[in-house]
């Protein structure tokens, strides 16, 4: 049997892979990306039903392709966004071959680079990017025994309200995922508690700019990597029907009961920090602290925005707020369902090469490993806060791609023979 040979291996067809393929083609490196399902299969199968982007259509794109069929303040819905990328991949014809995965990455003993082992036989190859994201496995907190008549699901494997058992359900953790879930099931008529951790909450509209903008003018999606050990803070922003700021108040307003982080579980009875007020207050701080720094923005610019007072007038907290629940019985309380809303974790479980530290976390800088010939992409704060972000990723590629043309244009050059001894 041959073995295919290629200059650089891409490992994932999500927004990372093709990106990444987009520089490479540009780099004029040969190159193949593998995908063991579809392009951006994630969009497709593991987000919930009705999730449109966070950002609007003119901002969560890459620079060469618009949403064109869609109003540029719109909020494209998930189909449409795994549509895009495959449409963005035809554009230059991304060597993109889909229901491969790749098994084993490992280096070569006596020759530089890697031997890949794949569902569909073995590659060689000069280099390996691993864009296969960062939001692979579901992270779900063991803290509550399975007991009967409670089903327990991560919020990869939830579609809809129909889905559920009839009851009361438990979302815990308020990143855009939760609050967006908790939502859609008080409105479907559930009753529904919310497990409220530490977040940010920009406006989603302020002075007649969305937050995308914002973050934009003010360097905020360029903010470097927070230092080692910094608290990893969720963002709660919301596309749906339109897009609007989330506001735990409303939440509360519409039905849905605050509480705590959620800590432990003992027969039957939820254990909830008391935390619940300060969440609430840092994510409000974290909120004012953007309509404060546009304002002097708009100060400072001149700019014509209209000034919008109302943004800092919040409603006043609700019951569940100023006297929180410290405990709740499940069954009592006729909850049925949990979901956890509580993120995702990577997985370079194939690639057996010596590019991570003692916790299992790439060794990188700006995605370029310390293992030479071995690249990262996706990774949050790769380069900058926006590099998980469909357009931030695409930033970070280009980055990727041209230190792969740098390496390849060291090995490729042929210059005269010449001595270290100088000649007179
Ligand atoms: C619920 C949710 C909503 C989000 N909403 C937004 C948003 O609105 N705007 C935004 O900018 N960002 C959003 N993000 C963040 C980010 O844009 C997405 O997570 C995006 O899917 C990440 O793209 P990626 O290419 O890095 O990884 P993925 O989309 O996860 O793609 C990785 C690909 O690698 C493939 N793969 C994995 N292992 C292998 C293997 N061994 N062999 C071959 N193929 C493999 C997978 O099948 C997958 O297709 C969201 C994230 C989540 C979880």
């Amino acid at each position: 049997m041959t073995t295919e040979k290629i200059d650089t291996l891409v490992v994932g067809a999500g927004q990372a892979g093709v990106a990444m393929s987009e520089h490479l083609s540009r780099n004029g490196i040969a190159h193949l990306v593998l995908e063991k399902d579809r392009i951006a299969e994630r969009w497709r199968t593991g987000r919930w039903d009705s999730l449109v982007v966070n950002g609007p259509a003119w901002h969560d794109r890459f620079p060469g392709l618009g949403f064109d069929d869609a109003d540029p303040e719109s909020f494209p819905a998930k189909d449409r966004v795994a549509r895009y990328f495959e449409q963005y991949a035809e554009k230059f014809e991304a060597p993109i071959r889909c229901g491969v995965e790749v098994l084993k990455a490992e280096r070569n003993r006596d020759t530089p680079g890697f031997i890949v082992e794949t569902s569909q036989g073995v590659i060689e190859c000069d280099n390996i990017v691993a864009a296969t994201g960062a939001f692979q496995i579901p992270v779900m907190p063991d803290l509550v025994p399975e007991r009967p008549g409670l089903t327990q699901m991560h919020s990869i494997d939830y579609r809809n309200p129909g889905q559920l058992a009839d009851g009361a359900v438990l979302v815990v953790g308020a990143g855009s995922s939760g609050v967006q879930i908790a939502e859609e099931l008080v409105r479907a008529g559930r009753r529904v508690y919310l497990s409220v951790g530490p977040h940010d909450r920009p406006p989603r509209v302020y002075r007649g700019r969305d937050y995308c903008w914002w973050l934009g003018v003010l360097g905020l999606w360029d903010i470097p990597a927070p230092r080692p050990g910094t608290e990893h803070v969720t963002i709660a922003v919301s596309g749906a029907d339109g897009g609007h700021t989330v506001d735990f108040r409303d939440l509360a307003r519409q039905g849905i009961t605050l509480v705590g982080r959620t800590t432990a579980c003992e027969d039957g009875v939820l254990t909830f920090s008391d935390d619940l007020a300060r969440n609430i207050a840092q994510g409000d701080a974290n909120y004012l602290s953007v309509l404060d720094a546009a304002d002097a923005w708009v100060a400072r610019n001149g700019a014509d925005l209209p000034e919008e007072p109302e943004a800092r007038i919040f409603a006043a907290d609700p019951e569940c707020v100023t006297n929180p629940l410290a405990f709740l019985d499940l069954a009592e309380a006729g909850i049925t369902t949990i979901i956890w809303a509580t993120g995702y974790r990577r997985d370079y479980s194939w690639m057996k090469v010596d590019a991570f530290d003692e916790k299992g976390e790439p060794r990188h800088q700006r995605g370029v490993s310390t293992e030479p010939g071995v690249y990262f992409l996706g990774l949050p704060w790769q380069s900058r806060r926006g590099s998980t972000f469909i357009w931030g990723v695409w930033h970070d590629a280009r980055h990727v791609a041209d230190q792969i043309a740098i390496q390849r244009s060291y090995r490729d050059y042929v210059g005269p023979a010449r001595s270290s001894r100088q000649t007179a």
